[in-house]
C-alpha cells in the first residue's frame, strides 16, 4: 500500500510532467504509424510499375540472343568505313550493351493497348504523305520455319549470297541501306527479280542522325524508301531498326518512332537467332556462325536469323551453305518475311499492330 501512496503522491506532485510524457508518447506513435503506411503504399506502387515494365513477349532465349547481338551496329556495311563510323559503332556497341545490362531481362515495352481513341495529333503526322501502307491480315507462321535476313547491304557480297540462296532454292529477306551506289542499285534489282523480300534498314545507318528525332527518322526512311521504289518499283512495307528496335541511341524516342511507323502501316522485325557476325571487328569463324544458330534453333518453333551483307563479312557467306544444311537437318523450311507475318515473336519491343 505504501508503494501506491508513494506513486499517488509523486503523481500529484508532478502532474504536468506525467501529462506531457503521455502526450509525447501518443504523438510519436501516430507519426510512426503514418510513416509505415506511407512506405507500404510506395512499395505497392513500385511493384505495379515493375509488373508493367515486365510486359514481355519475347522468350528468354531470344532476349539473350538479342542482347548478345544488340550491336548490329557493327557497321562495316560499306567499304568506305571511316573514322566517324568507327567511333559511332563503338559508342553504339557500348550504349547497347549498357542498355541490355540495365534491363536485365526486363526489356521496356511499349504499351500493347491500341492507341485508337487516345491518339493525339503530332507535328510529324503530315510529313511524307505518301509514306503509308496497308497492313494485311496476319497469317499464322507454320512451325519449323526459318527466315534468313541480311542487314546492311547491298554490298560486294550480295551476289555471292544470292547465288547460294538460288542454289538452295531459298527465298530470304534483305534489309538494305542507301550506301551501295550503282552496284547497290543493281543488287536491289536482282534481289527483287529473284523473288526475295526487299526491306528497309536505313539510308545512312548513322545512328546519331537517324534517331535524333522522329522527324529525322522519317527523313532517312523516306530517302531509302524512295531509292528502293525508284530503283525497283517495289514499295517496301517491312523494316529493321539499325541496332534493333530499342538501342542506346533511341532510348529517348523509340516508343514514338515505333508508334509513328506502325501507325503508317509499316512493320519492323528484330530477330531471335543470329550468326554473331557483328560481335567483333575480326570476322567470326564460319563454324562459329553456324553453331551460334544451330545450338539455339533446335529450341525454336520458328526463327528470324540475323546476318550481315557487307564486304568484310566473308565468313558469313562461307557459313551460309553449312547453316542451311544444318537447319534443314533440324527439320526447318525456309521462307521470306512478308507483311502478313506477325513480328511480335522476334521483336525486342512489342510492336503496335
Ligand atoms: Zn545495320
Amino acid at each position: 500500500m505504501k508503494i501506491f501512496q508513494y506513486i499517488k503522491s509523486l503523481f500529484l506532485k508532478h502532474t504536468k510532467v506525467f501529462v506531457c510524457a503521455v502526450v509525447i508518447l501518443c504523438a510519436t506513435t501516430v507519426t510512426l504509424t503514418n510513416l509505415i503506411v506511407a512506405r507500404n503504399n510506395e512499395v505497392q506502387v513500385e511493384s505495379v510499375k515493375e509488373n508493367k515494365d515486365e510486359e514481355l513477349h519475347v522468350t528468354k532465349a531470344s532476349e539473350k540472343k538479342i542482347k548478345d547481338e544488340g550491336n548490329d551496329s557493327q557497321d562495316t556495311y560499306n567499304k568506305a568505313v571511316d573514322k566517324s563510323t568507327k567511333s559511332v559503332q563503338e559508342a553504339e556497341e557500348k550504349a547497347y550493351a549498357n542498355d541490355a545490362d540495365e534491363s536485365k531481362g526486363k526489356i521496356l515495352s511499349t504499351t500493347s493497348t491500341s492507341h485508337e481513341g487516345t491518339y493525339k495529333t503530332k507535328s510529324y503526322d503530315n510529313l511524307y504523305p505518301e509514306l503509308y501502307c496497308t497492313r494485311p491480315e496476319t497469317q499464322v507462321t507454320p512451325n519449323k520455319t526459318i527466315f534468313l535476313t541480311f542487314d546492311d547491304g547491298p554490298s560486294q557480297r550480295t551476289a555471292e549470297v544470292l547465288d547460294i540462296l538460288k542454289a538452295n532454292d531459298i527465298k530470304a529477306t534483305f534489309f538494305v541501306t542507301g550506301c551501295g551506289g550503282e552496284l547497290g542499285k543493281k543488287m536491289m534489282k536482282r534481289i527483287v527479280d529473284e523473288g526475295h523480300t526487299l526491306a528497309i534498314h536505313t539510308y545512312t545507318h548513322d545512328f546519331k542522325s537517324i534517331y535524333k528525332t522522329v522527324e529525322s527518322y522519317l527523313d532517312d526512311f523516306n530517302k531509302i524508301y524512295t531509292l528502293v521504289y525508284e530503283t525497283t518499283g517495289v514499295k517496301p512495307t517491312l523494316f529493321r531498326f539499325p541496332g534493333g528496335s530499342k538501342n542506346g541511341f533511341n532510348k529517348h524516342n523509340y516508343r514514338e518512332i515505333i508508334a509513328e511507323m506502325t501507325r503508317r502501316g509499316f512493320d519492323y522485325f528484330d530477330w531471335n537467332l543470329s550468326v554473331g557476325d557483328a560481335v567483333s571487328r575480326t570476322p567470326t569463324p564460319a563454324e562459329k556462325c553456324v553453331s551460334n544458330v544451330l545450338s539455339n534453333s533446335s529450341k525454336c518453333a520458328h526463327g528470324v536469323v540475323l546476318m550481315h551483307d557487307a564486304a568484310p563479312k566473308r565468313t558469313t557467306v562461307e557459313a551460309l551453305p553449312k547453316l542451311i544444311e544444318g537447319l534443314r537437318q533440324q527439320g526447318f523450311r525456309f521462307d521470306k518475311l512478308t507483311h502478313n507475318i506477325d513480328p511480335a515473336p522476334y521483336s525486342l519491343v512489342r510492336p503496335y499492330r
